[in-house]
């Protein structure tokens, strides 16, 4: 090296520091700037994972991705390619902030397979998918320290938009069959006597992420009348609802409550979660205000992609490839269920002893939920899983109560069976060591 070489070196170092020191000094002096709202958005220990889990050889149970191997590529291509040609002035342009009239109706006839009947594409707002469904309700209806209620556990992304807006979340109890109704009212009447004030309750019936459970058809009803006594407004987020691939189907409780409940609909696990759209069904006295603060937020959905998915649906046999679809979440989740009975017999952890390992089965949706005995941490695990080859999202991400910390999550949507096998060949020796310990 010269030292011509040398003095360059040490002149890029110098700006190098220069900057570094600069950045320092501006990012002092902005932190005062952050909103007490920004300071409450975390990372999602889900995001960590999701990090971790794309490193080559790992199995990961842990993101909840659809299986989008049987999707049509040539068919999604052609009519994104038709959209540009035949429509291209329109699609390339700003929209309505409620979304395109076509892709409303679209949603509609979805609904209606679910038992949503005669619901009105004038009562549909498009939102870039149900995440920000769920982000308008919440700048809509709840100021700081509002209420809201949840299930217990529940979706991690729920728990961190209702966090940002500085809400008070108040996980409620569910057991086999969903949210418990008494439970639910008796932590109503203790909050209101507290003299807070709850605005809606967020609630998975079908299929709930983190857990699988699904609300028993018997309690739907009394949930949702419940809350209207108690003037709370119900947010129901069913993005799985149409993946069931067991016992009978249940209609959502916005079915027969069009006025008190929040509908959240998507086409993230029907279709592609690339293309972000989601929708909320919202009940008629609310929909402007909802679709002006969705407007406020985009301006409009990405108009491109209404238009390629309304057309790709209309050209499509989209029931038949739901149907195709719960064929292989079935498939998966039947992979998964035989491995983890393999993997832990009950004769061998025993729940006398308190070695008990449960693990829900659910009849749709993409996830296991997975209960080691009381006392241990998953989180640690975690660690020693990714070491042995896996990924699990530990249960304490899904609640902000402590309940969840000896559960974990495994997600089979993703996944090949024969990976699935694998990846719980792999947790085992992890989980049976910290059951034995
Ligand atoms: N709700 C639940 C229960 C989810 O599991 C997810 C995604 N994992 C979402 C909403 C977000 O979905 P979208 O891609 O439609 O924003």
């Amino acid at each position: 090296m010269t030292s011509q070489d040398i003095e360059l070196q040490r002149d890029e170092l110098t700006a190098e520091t220069q900057t570094a020191l600069e950045r320092a000094e501006a990012s002092h002096r902005h932190e005062a700037l952050f909103s007490e709202r920004a300071h409450n958005i975390k990372q999602s220990a889900v995001r960590d994972v999701f990090d971790i889990s794309v490193r080559p050889g790992l199995v990961s149970l842990a993101g909840g991705s659809p299986s989008l191997a049987k999707l049509p590529l040539g068919l999604v291509a052609e009519t994104a390619s038709r959209v540009i040609t035949e429509h291209g002035m329109e699609a390339l342009h700003y929209g309505t902030g409620k979304g395109t009239p076509e892709l409303r109706a679209l949603i509609c006839e979805i609904m209606a397979e679910e038992g949503i009947l005669g619901a009105s594409p004038e009562d549909v707002v498009v939102t870039t998918g149900s995440q920000s469904a769920q982000d308008i309700a919440a700048k809509v209806f709840c100021n700081p320290g509002d209420v809201v209620l949840v299930e217990d556990p529940t979706y991690v992304g729920a728990l961190n938009t209702f966090e940002a807006y500085q809400v008070r979340v108040e996980p409620v109890r569910m057991d086999e069959d969903g949210l418990v109704p008494d439970e639910l009212e008796a932590r109503i009447e203790a909050l209101e006597a507290e003299g807070k004030s709850i605005k809606l309750l967020y609630t998975i019936p079908s299929f709930n992420n983190p857990s699988g459970i699904t609300m028993a058809a018997g309690r739907r009803q009394r949930i949702v009348d419940i809350c209207r006594e108690h003037n709370i407004l119900v947010l129901e987020d069913n993005p799985y609802g149409m993946l069931r691939f067991d016992g009978h189907p249940l209609t959502p409780l916005r079915a027969d409550n069009p006025d008190d409940v929040i509908y959240c609909g998507s086409f993230s696990k029907i279709f592609s979660p690339g293309v972000r759209l989601g929708w909320a069904l919202v009940p008629k006295h609310l929909y402007r205000r909802f679709y002006l603060a969705a407007e406020a937020v985009v301006l409009c959905p990405s108009t491109l992609n209404q238009l390629i998915v309304t057309e790709f649906f209309r050209a499509f046999d989209w029931r038949g490839y739901l149907a195709e679809s719960r064929a292989v979440y079935a498939e998966r989740c039947k992979a998964m269920l035989a491995a983890l009975g393999e993997a832990f017999p009950r004769e061998a952890f025993p729940a006398e002893e308190g070695k008990g390992i449960e693990w829900t089965t659910p009849e749709g949706g993409f996830f296991v939920w997975v209960t080691l005995p009381a006392g241990i941490d998953t989180y640690p695990l975690l660690h020693e899983a990714i070491d042995a080859g896996v990924v699990f999202i530990p249960g304490a991400a899904f609640t902000p109560s402590d309940t969840a910390n000896s559960h974990l999550r495994l997600a089979f949507s993703g996944v090949e069976p024969e990976r699935i096998r694998e990846g719980v060949r792999r947790l085992a020796p992890v989980i049976r060591a910290a059951v034995e310990a």
